[in-house]
C-alpha cells in the first residue's frame, strides 16, 4: 500500500467558492423568479476581452506553427529570450531593473507561488499575512511546513509590519493584496526588506496586480527597494493585467544574488535550484502565448491594458461611492481591483453573503474565506461590467 501524504489531511477543504457556487445554486432552485437577477461580484475573474495586441501575436504566432521553416517545438524551459526581455523591458519602463536572465516565464502565478516551496526544507519557520491568497497557506500545508501568521486589520490598514520578537525564513508578502487591495508604500516595504536582511529571510513577493496601482509613488515591484534583490523573489502574471486568466502566462524573477548555504557550507543559489527545478519539471509556456505576451508587454499592448484597467476601475469608483455615502469603511479600490469592506456591526461575513443573496441578489466572497481576520470583512470586485456593477450598487444603496 502506498503511504500517502498525509500533510494533504490539513489542507481545509477548497471551501469558499464551492461553498459560494452551492448557496447560489440553492438559492436559485428556491427562488427560479429571482435566478435571472442574480450579479456576481464575487470571484477575481476578468470580464473584458483579449486586446487588439494579444489577439495580433495569437494569430501571428499560429501562422508560424503552420510552416516547416518557422514551426517551433521544445522551447527553452525558462523562456524565450525575446519575452524574457520584453519583462525586463516592462519593468525598465516602470523604474525597476531587472536581469532577463533571472526572468522565468510559465502559465500562472498559481504554479509557481505554489511550486517555489520545493526549494524550501522542511523545518523553515513560513510568515504569511491574514487575510491574504489561500494559495501560500495551502501549498505550505501540503508540504507540512510550519506556518506562522501576521494580522492585517483595521489598526495596521491591513498592511503588516515586520516584529523583530518573530523570527522567520520565508515571509509572503501579496501587494496589492488579494482580498484586501491594501498596497504597501516605499518604506514599508523597506521595512521587509531590511528585515529579511537582518533575518537572513527570503520574501515572496506576489505582485499579481501591480498594473492596478493608481497612485506613482506606490511601488510596483519589491526591487523599487534598493536590496531587495539580495533578499526577495517577485512572482506576477498578466492573468489581471491583460485578462490572461485562460490564456495562462506569468513570470517569476529570481536574482542570481540569493545565495545562501548548506548544512554542510556549501553555497547553495536559488536561481540555480529553480533553473534545475523547472527545467526538470516544466517544458515552458507555449510558444504561441509567449509570442503574444511579447506583444501585450510592449508600450502599445500595454497601453491597451491599461484601457481595460480603467474600464474595471471606474467600477470600483462606483462600488467606493456607494459605501463612502453610507458610511461603510472599507479598503481597495483605488490601486486594486478589490473593495473589502466591513460588515454591518454584528455581522459574519457568511451571514452577510446570505443576506446580500437573499435581499438583493447580489453576490460577493465573504471575507472568511481568506484568513480569521477576514471574518467581519467582505470582498467585491470591480471586474464585473459597467452596468452590472452599478445595477447592484444601486440595490446595495437601497438595502443600508
Ligand atoms: N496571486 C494572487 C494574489 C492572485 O489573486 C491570483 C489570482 O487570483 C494569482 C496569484 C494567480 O494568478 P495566475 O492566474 O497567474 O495563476
Amino acid at each position: 500500500m502506498p503511504k500517502l501524504n498525509e500533510n494533504y489531511l490539513n489542507v481545509q477543504d477548497s471551501y469558499l467558492f464551492a461553498e459560494i457556487a452551492r448557496r447560489v445554486k440553492a438559492y436559485e432552485e428556491a427562488h427560479p423568479d429571482k435566478a435571472g437577477n442574480i450579479i456576481r461580484l464575487g470571484i477575481g475573474d476578468v470580464t473584458r476581452p483579449l486586446t487588439e495586441s494579444a489577439v495580433e501575436g495569437l494569430h501571428e504566432a499560429v501562422d508560424e506553427q503552420t510552416k516547416a521553416e518557422t514551426f517551433r517545438g521544445y522551447g527553452p524551459e525558462q523562456g524565450y529570450e525575446f519575452v524574457r526581455r520584453a519583462v525586463a523591458d516592462y519593468y525598465e519602463r516602470n523604474g525597476v531593473k531587472v536581469d532577463p536572465d533571472t526572468v522565468f516565464i510559465s502559465d500562472g502565478a498559481k504554479s509557481d507561488t505554489g511550486n517555489i516551496t520545493e526549494l524550501f526544507a522542511q523545518d523553515n519557520v513560513i510568515l504569511v499575512p491574514d487575510p491574504v491568497y489561500p494559495v501560500y497557506v495551502d501549498t505550505n500545508t501540503m508540504d507540512g511546513k510550519k506556518i506562522i501568521y501576521m494580522n492585517g486589520t483595521e489598526e495596521n490598514n491591513f498592511l503588516p509590519m515586520p516584529d523583530d520578537s518573530v523570527k522567520a525564513d520565508i515571509i509572503y508578502l501579496c501587494s496589492p493584496n488579494n482580498p484586501t487591495g491594501a498596497c504597501y508604500n516605499k518604506e514599508q516595504l523597506k521595512a521587509w526588506v531590511d528585515y529579511a536582511a537582518a533575518n537572513e529571510a527570503v520574501i515572496l513577493f506576489d505582485s499579481a496586480y501591480e498594473a492596478f496601482v493608481s497612485e506613482p509613488e506606490l511601488p510596483r515591484s519589491i526591487y523599487a527597494v534598493e536590496g531587495a534583490e539580495k533578499c526577495a523573489i517577485e512572482f506576477c502574471s498578466l492573468s489581471k493585467t491583460a485578462g490572461f486568466t485562460g490564456t495562462r502566462f506569468s513570470y517569476t524573477v529570481v536574482p542570481k544574488e540569493l545565495v545562501f548555504s548548506s548544512s554542510d557550507g556549501r553555497k547553495m543559489s536559488l536561481y540555480d535550484m529553480w533553473n534545475r527545478r523547472q527545467s526538470t519539471k516544466f517544458n515552458g509556456t507555449p510558444y504561441i502565448i509567449q509570442y503574444a505576451a511579447a506583444k501585450v508587454l510592449s508600450e502599445k499592448g500595454m497601453k491597451e491594458c491599461m484601457e481595460n484597467i480603467s474600464y474595471y476601475m471606474e467600477n470600483a469608483r462606483v462600488i467606493a461611492d456607494t459605501l463612502r455615502k453610507k458610511n461603510i469603511p472599507f479598503t481597495g479600490g483605488v490601486n486594486s481591483p478589490y473593495i473589502w469592506f466591513k460588515c454591518p456591526e454584528g455581522m459574519e461575513s457568511w451571514e452577510l453573503f446570505d443576506y446580500l443573496l437573499e435581499k438583493i441578489q447580489v453576490v460577493g466572497t465573504p471575507g472568511a474565506g481568506f484568513g480569521v481576520n477576514g471574518k467581519y470583512h467582505f470582498r467585491l470586485t470591480s471586474f464585473g461590467t459597467h452596468e452590472k456593477t452599478k445595477e447592484a450598487m444601486e440595490r446595495f444603496e437601497k438595502l443600508f
